[in-house]
């Protein structure tokens, strides 16, 4: 590549710069002569916000086995009757009794109304790297390269 200014090769980094209103390619030599290019802001790639993993992913709620006895002792400690836990969770009092008789688990949306009404805690949240299971294909896959190196002896 030749300068477009001086004809000379150009050596080292070719230049864009301004001369005149037009963009020429010059050496490093002829770029004071005019102004160099500067690629506007606007037509670099925007660049995208990193999204906060959102901490749900990775975490799972489960219910607490005992939910029964937590909504009735919570309840009891209250000073409430089922029919006023009911009233105050909006579902029936059968629905109340099915709960603290353990026949009947809270979905995740009664459970926050429970959980509000009698400050107490349903679900509990279980990092996903405790259930994740230990890796025990790891020795199968070293058994395996055993294998192959014993048969390339
Ligand atoms: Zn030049």
């Amino acid at each position: 590549m030749s300068c477009e200014l001086c004809g000379k090769p150009i050596v080292g980094k070719p230049v864009r710069v301004w001369i005149e209103g037009s963009q020429l390619m010059v050496c490093p030599q002829c770029s004071r002569y005019g102004s160099i290019v500067r690629p506007k802001a606007t037509t670099r790639p925007k660049q995208i916000a990193k999204r906060r993993e959102l901490s749900m992913g990775l975490e799972s709620t489960v219910l607490v086995s005992n939910y029964n006895v937590l909504i009735r002792q919570a309840r009891e400690n209250m000073g409430l009757t089922q029919a006023d836990l009911a009233m105050l969770i909006g579902e029936k009092e059968s629905i109340v009794r099915r709960l603290e008789s353990g026949r009947m688990a809270p979905t995740l949306e009664l459970a926050k109304k429970i959980e509000k009404v009698l400050k107490i805690r349903l679900y509990e949240e279980i990092r996903q790297e405790q259930e994740l299971p230990k890796p025990q294909g790891l020795q199968l896959t070293l058994g395996d390269v055993a294998v192959i190196k014993e048969r390339n002896k």
